[in-house]
């Protein structure tokens, strides 16, 4: 008894002397901040934050507490960049993207702000007495899941391995086991806290748990945000093949918060960047500017919510059976073809897509799309072999017949569709 009122004293002054060094640390955020803003500074530096984190590590000794010193390091950063948005910003509003759909019912809100994963329980708006099961992998952060969890009251949480390889049907029966076994209802929800992966495979046992429940997604990989969040696709592979197994179901509402950003290497930030640069390449030649330039990350917001524009934009037309949902293969007919004849591994998705998007770019596109991929570290050359990635072409080809719909891109903010044959791809190559 003693030694616990001992603890609790420690503990008390403890967070007294927290609280004062707070209050110290903010103050000289709040210098900071005025000195960015006298100078038109920008608040975000993932980099910068990385490397602090790690600086900060080494004032803990005991190796358990520094697990627990990451979160909060973390966070302590995290409200230091909303004081400084704050005052060089004012209080944003969040930003409110609304995907139409023919019926009401499926219609959805994409919300896109800074900070939003901790106030997912607000955001989403989910009941308080229905049960969530948040489903994410290993290779995201943990802390992102807890946070969303930790807004409601009965939530479970599943955890799977990272990577595509359990995109499959282990994994998608080991999520129904979890939902069967804490007697999830129909009126339950999942919700995704991860990238693609995570999206497809909570999307689909959403679609198919109970024929439905309630499905939010919160996607934490560039890829996943400016991509998957819209369109209601959700699949699962099946051997070798990919996505062959799914459903179109909407989610009842998407949350992006840029800041998780923070934590995702580069290397698969410039993999989402390729969306982004084809959606703009055809659609918005000043969202393409941004990729010139040396500090795009400091416009992530706005080449998320360009980029979600234009999907939504082609979604939604396609609705109307025009056939524009093609125009999002720009760089993928090839691309697609050099990553199948790629090792497992040795390219993404999007660097596969920027090789297959060049030999697509008229002669006055092509030097600027060079230097935006160029810029956002996405290859632009690689050695892969001519005759495997024809033959994996023409076996993409079969089920469609002779030629091929390819999209070509002879002006930045433009598109046409042509069609293609055999031949005229492999001069390409
Ligand atoms: P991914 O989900 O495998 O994520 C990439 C890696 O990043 C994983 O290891 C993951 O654990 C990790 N990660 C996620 N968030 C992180 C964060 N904030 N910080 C650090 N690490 C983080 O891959 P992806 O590129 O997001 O998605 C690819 C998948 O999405 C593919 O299976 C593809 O088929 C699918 N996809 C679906 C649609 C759709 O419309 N449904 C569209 C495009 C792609
Ligand atoms: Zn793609």
């Amino acid at each position: 008894m003693e030694k616990l009122i001992e603890a609790r004293k420690i503990i008390s002054e403890a967070d007294k002397q927290i609280a004062e060094l707070f209050e110290k640390r903010m103050q000289a955020v709040k210098q900071v901040a005025e000195y960015k803003k006298e100078r038109g500074l920008p608040v975000f530096d993932a980099a910068r934050e990385a490397e602090l984190i790690k600086r900060n590590m080494e004032y803990i000794e005991d190796d358990e507490i520094k697990e627990f010193y990451v979160p909060f390091i973390r966070d302590t950063m995290s409200v230091s960049k909303d004081y400084q948005r704050k005052i060089i910003e004012g209080v944003p509003e969040n930003n409110v993207i609304r995907v139409e759909q023919t019926s009401d019912e499926n219609s959805y809100d994409i919300i896109l702000e800074r900070g939003a994963l901790k106030k997912a329980g607000e955001l989403l708006g989910i009941d308080k007495d229905r049960k969530v099961l948040v489903v994410t992998d290993t290779g995201v952060p943990r802390i992102y899941a807890d946070t969303v969890a930790w807004c409601f009251e009965d939530s479970h949480i599943f955890i799977f391995p990272e990577g595509e390889k359990s995109k499959n049907f282990d994994t998608y029966r080991a999520i129904c086991q979890t939902l069967c076994d804490a007697h999830f209802t129909r009126k339950d929800a999942v919700i995704a806290v991860g990238g693609g992966v995570v999206g497809d495979m909570a999307g689909f046992a959403a679609a198919t748990y109970m024929r439905g429940i309630d499905f939010y997604n919160i996607p934490t990989t560039l890829l996943s945000q400016v991509d998957s969040s819209i369109g209601g696709k959700a699949a699962v592979d099946l051997g070798r093949f990919k996505n062959i197994i799914g459903a179109f179901y909407q989610p009842k509402k998407v949350i992006i918060d840029p800041d998780v950003l923070g934590t995702l290497p580069k290397r698969q930030i410039a993999n989402g960047l390729a969306e982004s640069i084809k959606m703009a390449a055809n659609f918005n030649k000043d969202l393409f500017e941004i990729f010139l330039k040396e500090d795009y990350m400091e416009h992530i917001e706005k080449i998320i919510e360009g980029s979600l524009k234009i999907k939504k934009y082609v979604v939604q037309q396609d609705e109307k059976e025009t056939g524009l949902r093609k125009v999002l293969n720009f760089g993928h007919t090839i691309g697609h073809a050099i990553e199948a004849t790629a090792e497992y591994g040795e390219l993404y998705h999007g660097e596969c897509v920027a090789l297959g998007m060049l030999p697509m770019c008229g002669k006055n596109v092509r030097d600027k799309m060079v230097a935006a991929l160029e810029n956002v570290g996405l290859p632009t050359e690689f050695d892969y072999d001519k005759n495997k990635v024809y033959k994996a072409l023409c076996h993409d080809k079969k089920s469609q017949g002779k030629s091929i719909t390819a999209v070509k891109c002879e002006e930045i903010g433009t598109f046409t569709f042509c069609e293609m044959t055999n031949e005229q791809l492999r001069n390409l190559l």
